[in-house]
């Protein structure tokens, strides 16, 4: 384990989400090492947006997995403040590209899942479900059941669920990938609304970069496998955002840097 940076304790960086020399190795059924993450370290400031992107197979939903506290990397930590992640935790909400929704509960039942697995008091819980039902355009669906609703509808029911524990980071793996463009677009305003509501972490992973430049402050881009970190971009576009700037000299600047660094990488893309 690494020694714990001092500057770590300040309150402002309670719960700054740091990756240290972070390698990872997965072990084959045949017994051949994989070296999926090769010594990545990437500091991402409090509230921010950051958004990874990569060629397929570089490691992006490894180090999602890794920060959840799904797995341990093998060498190298993770850090939320000056804590090392050593298993997952309420203080990290999780939204796939798969609906991971409970399907046999209502759409009330599934926010309210991890507030009434902490046993918050039932009143309280209302509120809660209530406020994210509301934020996220849910409220006249409360009782319907996963099976019901749209890919779009079950997306917003995966993200008031993971607002409702109130994480200190959202982590997000593709969660717009399945989505048509204009149901996808409409998902990407509402996660930008409920993040700037919410000053959450983000950390969000795609393949499409003009969503990586609409929604990131900063975005990560890695190198084909084993992924390293390429090159760290800051966004300079104001928020707020839209796709109306697609055409926006800025944005095109942005995008064609990231093609660029991505060119290269593309030859080992094999999955
Ligand atoms: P990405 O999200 O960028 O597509 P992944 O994190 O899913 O990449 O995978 C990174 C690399 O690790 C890939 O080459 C993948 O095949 C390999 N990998 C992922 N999971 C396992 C596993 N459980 N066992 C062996 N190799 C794995």
């Amino acid at each position: 384990m690494s020694v714990v940076n001092a500057a770590a304790t300040d309150a402002g960086t309670r719960s700054r989400l740091r990756i240290k020399d972070v390698r990872l190795e997965y072990q084959t059924r045949t017994g051949k090492n994989v070296v999926a993450i090769d010594r990545i370290s990437i500091d991402v400031p409090d509230n921010e947006f950051a958004v990874i992107v990569g060629p397929s197979g570089c490691g992006k939903s490894s180090l999602l997995y890794l920060v959840a506290g799904l797995a341990d990397p093998t060498e190298g930590d993770i850090l939320l403040g000056n804590t090392v992640v050593q298993g997952p935790g309420a203080d990290r909400g999780m939204v796939f590209q798969s609906y991971t929704l409970f399907p046999w509960l209502t759409v009330r039942e599934n926010v309210e899942f991890g507030l009434k697995r902490r046993n918050v008091p039932a009143k309280e819980r209302e509120d809660i479900v209530n406020r994210y039902l509301n934020e996220t355009g849910l409220a006249a669906f409360h009782d319907a059941y996963p099976k019901q609703l749209s890919g779009g509808m079950m997306q917003r029911v995966a993200i008031a669920r993971a607002l409702a524990n109130d994480p200190k980071i959202l982590l997000m793996d593709e969660p717009f990938g399945a989505l048509d463009s204009q149901t996808r677009n409409t998902m990407q305003k509402l996660l930008l609304r409920v993040w700037e509501q919410h000053q959450k972490t983000v950390l969000f992973v795609t393949h499409d970069i003009d969503e990586a430049i609409l929604l990131g402050d900063r975005i990560y881009v890695m190198t084909a496998r084993p992924g390293r970190l390429k090159e760290e971009i800051v966004v300079p576009i104001p928020r707020p955002r839209s796709m109306d700037m697609v055409m926006d000299p800025e944005f095109i600047a942005v995008k064609r840097r990231i093609l660029e660094l991505l060119k290269n990488e593309i030859k080992d893309d094999e999955h």
